[in-house]
């Protein structure tokens, strides 16, 4: 590599009152990052994903959410919850989850891992052993272990004893460890209808009601960023349209805040925790 300052030992030498001292390079913490974001198994469409690329438009709950992540990035390490951010597929749940991985990583050099419930149960089943009914710990202990976790779609694979147990496993051992962890999920927190559609019928009693505990809770509807009708470089108004169009066909009446501002960002430093929560946009989503 090559480092100017320490000629890759790490380590440099300072001046302070006329004593010398050694202390850690820069160098050194930048090669921890680097491995650390390696090693965080952010998928590939997700790597480019930050705060500072995530449009925002006119959407209280969207926004609301936003101005938690950013809370909660903040904050970091010193945190008491983590974060449960509910809406419909593609509104930017697990951009928002990875920009905060992310950035835990690169602010405070924790030890940050992304799965995809889906997978990791997939991974934690293709190495359980039935005889003793364990799992590899080589694949649960990151995950128990890590100082931020980031668990995407939750509620994607049916509920059974095994799932509810495994991931039961996860987050007990989490909550009791004091270790945050994000979740993302397309299902909703709503009265069960016996349709198997709500979050609760989806996790199971014990985990929905530790997720509640151990979580800052954020629902949001807003448009579809996966849309083949989102402009590149779509603009926080070109969303607003698109997400009036995708209300308007899902047969939604359309309400519009009262002047629709240009600038989400600008409503983001004034609205910052002080959304409206009555706002008929907000938990009007529908699982579509
Ligand atoms: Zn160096």
């Amino acid at each position: 590599m090559g480092c100017a300052v320490c000629e890759d030992t790490g380590w440099k030498a300072i001046e302070q009152d006329g004593v010398r001292r050694m202390m850690r390079c820069d160098c050194w913490r930048e090669e921890i990052v680097r491995r650390r974001l390696a090693d965080a198994r952010i998928p590939k469409r997700y790597q480019h994903c930050d705060l500072s690329n995530f449009v925002t438009y006119p959407n209280e709950m969207l926004v609301r959410a936003v101005a938690g992540v950013k809370k909660f990035i903040d904050a970091f390490p010193v945190v008491d919850k983590g974060l449960l951010l509910i809406g419909p597929p593609g509104i930017g749940k697990s951009h928002l989850a990875v920009s905060a991985l992310k950035q835990a990583i690169v602010g405070s050099g924790a030890r940050g891992l992304f799965y995809d419930v889906r997978e990791l149960l997939k991974l934690i089943r293709s190495t359980y052993n039935p005889v003793v009914k364990t799992a590899e710990m080589e694949v649960l202990r990151p995950v128990l272990e890590a100082d931020l976790l980031a668990l995407d779609d939750l509620g994607a694979e049916k509920t059974s004893e095994w799932v509810e147990e495994t991931l039961n496993l996860v987050v007990n051992t989490r909550y009791n460890e004091r270790r945050p962890t994000i979740f993302t999920s397309n299902y909703e927190e709503k009265e069960q209808t016996g349709e198997g559609d709500s979050l609760l019928e989806r996790v199971g009693y014990r985990i929905h009601s530790r997720l509640f505990e151990m979580c800052d809770f954020y629902d949001f509807d807003g448009c579809d960023y996966r849309s083949p009708n989102r402009p590149t470089n779509a603009t926080g108004e070109d969303l607003l349209k698109l997400w009036q169009l995708q209300r308007m066909k899902k047969g939604h009446h359309v309400t519009l805040p009262p002047r629709a501002r240009g600038s989400a960002r600008a409503q983001l430093r004034d609205g910052d925790g002080k959304a409206d929560l009555k706002w008929p946009g907000g938990r009007a989503g529908s699982q579509g």
